[in-house]
């Protein structure tokens, strides 16, 4: 792509050319693309479904509805070519529905030539012009992209407020603007020497005129995200055998901030040493974290972030969106249907590092993340995380899914299938699934895999369904203990007994459909057949309390009932 951007009316021009390959067994008869800026108009469905829902996002409210002319964001396409023949196309909403001249054949390549013109939209959702901390221009979605084709078909979703899914490819992208702008982002300058900023491997020879040309070249990412301004300050910090971490921040932020970005630079060191061990290598030499967005966003190979909070605010949002790497950018699952085996992990790693780094107990971190799921299933709003990330009705419903009841999904998984299995799990699923787009079943055989435990149902009842887990102690009559399945979902069973004499013993009761054990010390008792309402178990030695899941890693939804 070249890019010609006028920071002053916030509008671009930008030729492309695209060399697809369909590597699907299917005759291809359309493509489409995502025009995303376009959902920053009045009357979109990003605009209209925002005015609509019972909770809205505040940082969208009815504000694009109130969006000027010169203030909306849009991608008009002026010419598209397959192979130099001229496409009929239809530009709808959020999407370019594009009739092909002739038919992709399977394995084929063709050459799509775009020309077409943009606005930067004020910053509203992710991407835009100056946003509330006055960073200049904050650029994701902001390129035709063309739409995912895989098994499923294609996936040309609207823009409505929810996330994305790409096709793997290598980019190679040359941006002019003022030259007073420092750049950062997605891909690896190529013209450093040109640009200096910071980028220079040696003497800075900068050609005349009133614009630099910024040239990018990254291989195999699916997306391409870059934020600019003329305050940003670049500095880098060197993973030991790792990526050369830069950060972009505006050197007008009061002196407080700009120390916290100081004090981020070894502490982003340490959380890609730590990703790097407990899921697998990153395997760029360059990872950004720039001022820019709304908040936190994870892009290829960068994030963009808010850069005024506190330490602990700005430290948290880098360990989140950082996480997001291996399984947002590197493992890519399609973040509209699945977005809990995306936000949920990375939320998941992103505690579990923070806790190793600054010290803090990861135990009862995740004790309140099992209590925020424990809160939708009471508010009768759950829907389950097979609902398309646009369709929840409460948008509170749709990110504790994502966030929190994915985090659980994790967290429990070590409760059923072992502490070092769930550790195996995550580092066989990275490593087999990298650059693939996995999907649930992915994640769910690999842990069959690697436990040799059967656990199809666990993926189907958590996450297809809203079926809950709750086990309870019905009754201790002397040296027998009667507990009770209450909910509809099968768990295997922790439990541990305190006995009169002052000593305790751990049990474990094998869920028979899992057709096996965990590795345990626990006294292993026999299967409960989950069609049983009750299971039955003597003690040798009289009983003083009884209690399940001493660890509290079940999710279990009514803890009245687990001890006695
Ligand atoms: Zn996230």
């Amino acid at each position: 792509m070249e890019i010609d951007m006028d920071v002053k009316n916030y509008q671009y021009h930008g030729k492309q050319r695209l060399i697809y390959t369909n590597n699907s067994p299917d005759v291809l008869n359309n493509v489409y693309y995502h025009l995303y800026f376009n959902a920053f108009q009045p009357g979109s469905e990003m605009d209209v479904r925002s005015l609509n829902a019972p909770d809205p996002d505040s940082r969208i409210g009815a504000r694009i509805n109130k969006l000027k002319p010169n203030e909306i964001g849009y991608i008009k396409v002026n010419s598209l070519k397959q192979n130099g023949v001229d496409l009929n196309y239809q530009t709808v909403g959020t999407i370019l529905e594009v009739d092909l001249a002739k038919p992709i054949q399977p394995g084929e390549s063709v050459t799509f030539d775009m020309r077409f013109e943009a606005q930067v939209p004020v910053q509203i959702r992710r991407s835009g012009r100056n946003n509330k901390e006055g960073v200049a221009l904050s650029m994701a979605q902001w390129y035709p992209k063309l739409a995912e084709y895989d098994f499923e078909g294609w996936h040309a979703d609207p823009y409505i407020e929810r996330e994305f899914h790409g096709v793997w490819g290598d980019f190679d992208v040359s941006l002019t603007l003022d030259k007073n702008y420092i750049v950062g982002g997605t891909g690896y300058l190529q013209n450093p020497n040109e640009i200096g900023y910071g980028y220079e491997t040696a003497k800075v020879n900068r050609p005349k005129g009133k614009t630099l040309t910024w040239r990018f070249v990254a291989a195999n990412v699916h997306d391409f995200t870059w934020a600019a301004d003329p305050n940003f300050i670049h500095e880098t910090a060197q993973v030991p055998d790792g990526p050369l971490i830069h950060f972009f921040y505006k050197s007008s932020m009061p002196k407080e901030n700009l120390e916290n970005w100081k004090r981020l630079q070894p502490k982003a060191v340490e959380l890609m040493q730590f990703y790097s061990n407990h899921i697998g290598k990153y395997p760029y030499d360059q990872y950004s974290v720039i001022q820019g967005g709304d908040g936190g966003m994870e892009y290829a190979m960068c994030t963009l972030i808010l850069g005024e909070g506190t330490f602990d605010g700005l430290f948290g949002v880098t360990a989140h969106e950082m996480a997001h790497t291996w399984f947002q950018f590197l493992l890519a699952t399609n973040e509209l249907k699945h977005y809990w085996m995306d936000e949920g992990f990375t939320e998941y790693f992103g505690e579990l590092a923070g806790s190793h780094i600054l010290n803090y107990s990861f135990r009862d971190k995740t004790k309140s993340v099992y209590d925020i799921y424990r809160y939708v299933v009471k508010t009768g709003r759950e829907q389950p995380q097979t609902t398309h990330a646009d369709r929840f009705n409460y948008r509170q419903a749709y990110s504790i899914s994502a966030y929190y009841k994915g985090y659980v999904f994790l967290a429990q998984l070590a409760y059923i299938i072992g502490q070092e299995h769930q550790e195996k799990t995550i580092k066989k699923y990275f490593k087999d699934f990298a650059f693939t787009h996995p999907v649930p079943n992915d994640i769910i055989r690999t842990a069959e895999k690697v436990s040799g435990l059967e656990l199809d149902w666990y993926l189907m009842d958590f996450t297809q369904t809203t079926n809950t887990i709750d086990y309870g102690i019905k009754d201790i009559a002397g040296q027998t203990v009667t507990l009770e399945r209450l909910g509809l979902m099968p768990m295997p069973i922790d439990i541990t007994v305190d006995y009169t004499d002052g000593t305790s013993e751990d049990f474990y009761i094998p869920l028979q459909m899992m057709r096996g054990e965990k590795p345990t010390n626990a006294t292993v008792l026999a299967d409960w057949a989950w069609a049983y309402p009750t299971y039955t178990f003597q003690t040798t030695k009289p009983i003083k309390s009884v209690e399940i899941d001493p660890s509290g890693l079940m999710a279990d939804v009514n803890m009245t009932n687990n001890k006695k």
